[in-house]
């Protein structure tokens, strides 16, 4: 897909900006009318960490005029193996100021405006709205959701990356064009430890990083095509890139058909605290199934879908039945209830309303039957 450059007219660049950039205006798609445009941007990096380092240290290089950095932790040696633009001397030292020195010592061209303070529901949209296009480099999922929430609702492309041990993700979330982040993830997904739990491979951040840098710079000038709807996937062990198509999902509270969200939660964090008790992994439901009787499985789509492949040991109760009330006396309040269906979709809908009725032990399968397809039985349509 190709989409109009994002900066549609640039600042016009000086003598010694010309001479700094010689190699940006010898490419013919960038030129000097795509120079301008970098110059004329404003970037915001929520983070200034694994993903932010790079991130920002690239786009400083190539010219943004303009680049704010959110962070209000501090550089920690832990950081030091995978967050390159701080140093040793930055120890102790506020993020997000460590990093604009780093960027006035790569650029001294470009403004760079520091925001030393948490993102939350109360300053977000303010901050957001000052810049041209977000790039996400948080590492967390509360930050996330308010993040792309932010955005869409804002009209503004955000370029997201996640970095997970040997695994990296990226892509282009903006709602004008294609899907956003909650189109990907209604939910957050369970079972993901953060960096400190699992270790990160410190260059994947480069490698992630890179790929948001890019893409950034393709946005603002007009050039190529963007990962709007596509994810990328990158495994460094295997050195693979895989690319998959994401559709925009039309039951997307935000940015779908009857969108039902028209402004920022009050509370990302307990939003996902909430979704991630509720849910279990297709691995927790393997453990479950093979130790435990006290739970009813149940399978929440259609009998069609039910005749044609199901989790062994799941009855069928559609999630029509919830939504007019005619299933909820056959659902017996003395075992936990795991409900499931295709993508975990229904199976929210339906745990919001057995909660909803008083049933406190209920948990859904998060990915639904296509997550036990890919991860658990790859067979189970075969039987
Ligand atoms: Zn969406």
């Amino acid at each position: 897909m190709e989409i109009p450059p994002l900066i549609q007219i640039g600042s016009v660049l000086s003598a010694d900006e010309m001479r700094r950039y010689s190699r940006h205006l010898a490419l013919p798609d960038i030129s000097k009318i795509g120079q301008e445009r970098l110059k004329k941007s404003k970037v915001l990096c929520i983070g200034a960490g694994g993903l932010g380092s790079p991130v920002l240290m690239y786009l400083a290089a190539a010219g943004v005029g303009t680049l704010g950095v959110v962070d209000f932790d501090v550089v920690d040696e832990t950081n030091l193996q995978r967050q390159i633009i701080h140093g040793q001397n930055d120890v102790g030292k506020s993020k997000a100021h460590s990093a604009r020195a780093s960027i006035l010592e790569i650029n001294p061209f470009i403004n760079v405006v520091v925001h030393d303070v948490e993102l939350s529901t109360l300053n977000a949209i303010e901050i957001l709205s000052q810049y041209d296009l977000i790039i996400d480099g948080s590492d967390n999922f509360a930050t996330r959701y308010l993040v792309n929430d932010a955005a869409v609702l804002l009209g503004k492309p955000c370029i997201w990356g996640s970095i997970y041990r040997f695994d990296g993700q990226a892509s282009v979330f903006w709602a004008d064009y294609g899907p956003c982040y909650r189109c990907l993830h209604p939910q957050p997904a369970v079972n993901v430890a953060n960096c400190a739990e699992a270790g990160v491979l410190g260059v994947l951040c480069a490698s992630i990083g890179a790929i948001q840098a890019t893409e950034a710079i393709k946005i603002i000038t007009g050039v190529g095509s963007p990962l709007i709807g596509t994810l990328m996937i990158y495994n460094a062990l295997e050195m693979s890139f895989e690319k998959i198509h994401i559709n925009k999902d039309p039951l997307c509270v935000l940015c779908g058909e009857n969108p039902t969200q028209f402004g920022l939660l009050d509370d990302y964090a307990s939003f996902c605290a909430t979704a991630i008790d509720n849910e279990l992994s297709v691995f927790e439901l393997r453990e479950l199934l093979e130790r435990s009787q006290d739970y009813l499985l149940v399978d929440v789509r259609e009998p069609y879908e039910f005749d044609m492949m199901h989790i062994p040991g799941s009855m069928l109760m559609p999630l029509g039945g919830f939504l007019d009330g005619s299933a909820l006396a056959a659902v017996p309040k003395d075992k936990e209830i795991i409900l499931y269906c295709k993508v975990g979709i229904r199976s929210a809908t339906a745990l919001d309303i057995l909660k909803a009725a008083g049933h406190s032990r209920v948990r859904h399968v998060s990915g639904g039957i296509v997550a036990w397809l890919e991860n658990i039985d790859p067979h189970l349509g075969a039987h």
